[in-house]
């Protein structure tokens, strides 16, 4: 069977993108690596930008509704911005991406997990996908696996991150009380609502959070690789001062290194029959890291796109994603206070 499109990567971009695509008619199928529900590496903080990108209502996992931002200085400083009215959410990924992908699958796109690509061959009428033993073929092939990208490496789309484009963090959960959670990021009018923490100033092209959720926390921290040697240190000294600030002992769980692209979309992510989408493609904040909207809007483009392609739509082809994408959120991701970037780039 050749399915029209092969989504690699069931995260939030390769779930929306065969969600829509599997919406609008086309034959789906998802290759992704993991058994959902997964551990990712993640803050979970959601702005409300996901309300746009996202068509879908996704209370069900939302852990927090957000009040505002805190941010610590190396100066010793502090500053909280608070709002009157709701400023996002925070999810566990490992709830989020799951509610995601079936939704996915309920709107009729089949996902095999635990099926983890490692060759992807362009030929000229098809591509052909494989994953352990067996191999695939569809029309058209979405990448959506990440910043480690099968997909990108194997079509030679994006072979390597280089040091200045990329952004190493480590995470780790923090299970805690949700009355001492509330104590220490608790909206100060008493409402359920929490801030996020950001830690800023205390190395170079980084900085570190602490989201809540409901009976956890994510603590985090990010640099340009280029920045800092031993971002290990850094993570023991942001730890400790969170601890002695609150009078907490944190018990650090499923601590995990992972990468981050910050450059903004990659040059030229599609060719004939493929499109990068998510961070395979770059779509995340190059201040912040914030990729989970990005990826989210980036799938659905791709998928309108690929339906159009299926039918045969005239001057639609893959670059029509790229032009749309880089339309709706390329100059967004490339901001003007570059905190993960290299100042002298
Ligand atoms: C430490 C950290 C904290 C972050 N915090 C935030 C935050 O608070 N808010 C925010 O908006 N963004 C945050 N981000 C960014 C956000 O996590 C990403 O932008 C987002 O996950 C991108 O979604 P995606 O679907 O493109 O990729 P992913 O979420 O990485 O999903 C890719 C999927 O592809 C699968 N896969 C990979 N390789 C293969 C393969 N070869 N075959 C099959 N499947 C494969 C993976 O298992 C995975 O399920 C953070 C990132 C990091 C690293």
């Amino acid at each position: 069977m050749v399915y029209d499109l092969i989504v690699v990567g069931g995260g939030p971009a390769g779930s929306t993108c065969a969600r829509r695509a599997a919406q609008l008619g086309l034959e789906v199928l998802v290759l992704e690596k993991e058994k959902h529900p997964r551990r990712k590496a993640c803050g979970g903080g959601l702005t409300l930008r996901i309300n746009d990108a996202l068509d879908l209502d996704f209370t069900q996992v939302v852990e927090r509704e957000l009040c505002g931002q805190r941010f610590y200085y190396s100066s010793g400083k502090s500053k909280t911005y608070l709002q009157p009215d709701l400023g996002g959410y925070t999810v566990r990924r490992e709830d989020f991406d799951h509610f995601l992908l079936q939704k996915a699958t309920e709107a009729g796109a089949t996902v095999q997990q635990g099926a983890r690509v490692t060759d992807v061959t362009e030929e000229l009428n098809q591509v052909v996908v494989v994953a352990g033993k067996e191999s695939y073929s569809a029309k058209l092939v979405v990448g959506a696996d990440g910043p480690n990208s099968t997909v990108a490496r194997k079509t030679g789309l994006k072979t390597r991150w280089d040091d200045n484009e990329i952004a190493l963090c480590i995470e780790a959960a923090v299970p805690m009380d949700p009355s001492e959670i509330l104590r220490i990021v608790g909206d100060p009018a008493g409402s359920e609502r929490i801030t996020l923490e950001f830690y800023i100033g205390f190395l170079p092209k980084g900085y570190a959070w602490a989201f809540a959720k409901k009976n956890e926390f994510s603590f985090g921290i990010g640099a340009l690789v280029t920045a800092v040697s031993s971002l290990k240190v850094y993570w023991r000294k942001f730890v400790t001062s969170f601890e002695e600030r609150n009078g907490v002992k944190c018990n650090l769980v499923g601590q995990t290194a992972a990468r981050i692209p910050v450059r903004g979309i990659i040059e030229k992510p599609y060719s004939n029959r493929i499109m990068l989408i998510g961070d395979a493609g770059g779509f995340v904040k190059s201040n912040t890291g914030e990729g989970i909207p990005y990826a989210v809007e980036s799938g659905k483009i791709a998928a309108d796109v690929a339906v159009d392609i299926i039918a045969e739509v005239p001057k639609v082809n893959t670059m029509t994603y790229f032009n749309r994408a880089w339309n709706s959120m390329g100059q967004d991701l490339i901001t003007p206070h570059p905190l993960f970037l290299d100042e002298s780039q």
